[in-house]
C-alpha cells in the first residue's frame, strides 16, 4: 500500500499468541509493543488466541495467559472473553474460514495434492544426490498434471501452496526492507496437514484478513514466515498489514525462553510479589522506550511511544535471577 494511504486507515492491531504454556515475559514485551502501537495511533487491538494444534494446547494456559495481560492492564477490543465483530478469536472455532480460503486458492490455481510424507522428503534429503538438509522443497515433486476434480477428494494428501518463482519486499519497522524469494527458500508450503489441520501460515492470514489488522507486531522468530504470509495475502487479494518483528528476550545463559523457564513467566513474577508497573518498566526499558527501568503502568507509556524509539533488533538477555532484581524496585513505584 502507499505509505501515505496507510497512514490514513485507522490502525487495528493485535496479539495472537499460541497457549502452550504459561506467558513469558518475552510473549509479554511483545504484547506490550503491540499494545502500544495500537494505542499511541487510537487504534482497537485484538486479542486472538491460536490454538490451531491441539497436541500442543496446554489446557487453561489461554485464560492463564488473558489473566497476565489483564495483570499488566494491557486491554484489548476484541477477544475471546469479550466477544467482538469478528469472533469467533481462537483459531480452534475458525476451521470454516480457513476451509472457504482454501478453496478460493483452488480456484485461483494456487493449490496441489501433496502426498509425499515428511520421512520421505527427509530421507530424499539425505539421499547422496537428493536435495540438501534445509533444500526447499524440490520443485519436481509439483504435479503436471491435476485431475480436474482433484480438490473433492483429497484424504491423506497435505495441500500445498505453489509458490511462484519471484522476490517478496517488506519493509519491517525494526529491521527495515526484508527481501525473500520463496521458491528458493522454502518452495511449496504446506497450508492444510495431511491429518487435515489447517497449517499457521494459512490461519494467520486468513485470520489477520477477515479482522481487518493493519499491524502484524509479533516476535522476531516469525521474521522468517513473513515472506511466504505475503504471498497468501496475495493470492487471496488481500491488503498486508504493516510488520514489526520485535526482538527475541533471551536467558542470561543466551538460550530461548521454554517451558522449563518457568521462573520467567509473568505468572512467577505476579506470585513473587513484584508489582505489574515494575514488569512494564522493566521491559519499556529493555526496549529503549525508557531511559532506566523504573516502574511504570503501561498506560503512562503511551504518549511517548514512537517505533525509531526502539533502536536495537538485538536479542535481549534477562539477569540471572529477574524476580530478585525487579524485587529491588517494587516498593518505588509512586503512580
Ligand atoms: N501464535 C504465534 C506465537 O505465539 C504468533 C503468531 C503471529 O503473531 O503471527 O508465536
Amino acid at each position: 500500500m502507499h505509505p501515505n494511504l496507510e497512514s490514513l486507515q485507522p490502525v487495528h492491531g493485535r496479539f495472537a499468541p499460541s497457549p502452550t504454556g504459561l506467558l513469558h515475559v518475552g510473549g509479554a514485551r511483545t504484547a506490550l509493543v503491540a499494545w502500544l502501537s495500537a494505542r499511541s495511533a487510537k487504534g482497537r487491538f485484538t486479542l486472538r488466541i491460536e490454538d490451531l494444534d491441539p497436541p500442543r494446547v496446554e489446557p487453561g494456559a489461554a485464560q492463564l495467559i488473558m489473566d497476565d495481560l489483564a495483570w499488566l492492564d494491557l486491554d484489548f477490543d476484541a477477544s475471546p472473553s469479550l466477544g467482538g465483530p469478528h469472533a469467533p478469536y481462537c483459531q480452534s472455532e475458525c476451521s470454516s474460514y480457513y476451509g472457504q480460503a482454501l478453496e478460493a486458492l483452488h480456484k485461483g490455481g494456487w493449490l496441489f495434492p501433496c502426498r509425499v510424507s515428511r520421512r520421505e522428503l527427509r530421507t530424499m534429503a539425505s539421499a547422496p544426490h537428493g536435495p540438501a538438509r534445509g533444500a526447499p522443497y524440490p520443485a519436481s515433486l509439483r504435479p503436471r498434471h491435476l485431475a480436474p476434480q482433484w480438490f473433492d477428494d483429497v484424504s491423506g494428501a497435505a495441500i500445498r501452496f505453489m509458490v511462484p518463482d519471484r522476490e517478496v519486499s517488506f519493509t519491517d519497522r525494526l529491521h527495515g526492507i526484508q527481501t525473500e524469494n520463496v521458491s528458493c527458500a522454502v518452495g511449496d508450503f504446506v497450508l492444510r496437514r495431511r491429518d487435515d489441520l489447517y497449517a499457521y501460515q494459512l490461519a494467520v492470514v486468513v485470520d489477520d484478513l477477515r479482522m481487518g489488522i493493519t499491524e502484524v507486531v509479533r516476535g522476531e522468530d516469525l521474521l522468517s514466515s513473513t515472506a511466504r504470509q505475503i504471498l497468501l495475502v496475495e493470492a487471496l487479494g488481500g491488503t498486508r498489514p504493516a510488520y514489526a518483528h520485535v526482538p527475541l528476550v533471551l536467558t542470561a545463559a543466551g538460550k530461548k525462553l521454554s517451558k522449563r523457564d518457568a521462573d520467567l513467566t509473568v505468572a512467577f513474577l505476579r506470585d513473587a510479589g513484584i508489582a505489574p508497573e515494575a514488569v512494564v518498566g522493566y521491559l519499556a526499558w529493555s526496549l529503549g522506550i525508557r531511559e532506566a527501568p523504573d516502574p511504570i503502568s503501561a498506560r503512562a507509556l503511551i504518549a511517548d511511544f514512537c517505533w525509531s524509539r526502539i533502536r536495537s533488533t538485538d536479542p535481549w538477555h534477562l539477569p540471572p535471577d529477574l524476580a530478585n532484581s525487579l524485587c529491588d524496585r517494587r516498593s518505588s513505584y509512586s503512580g
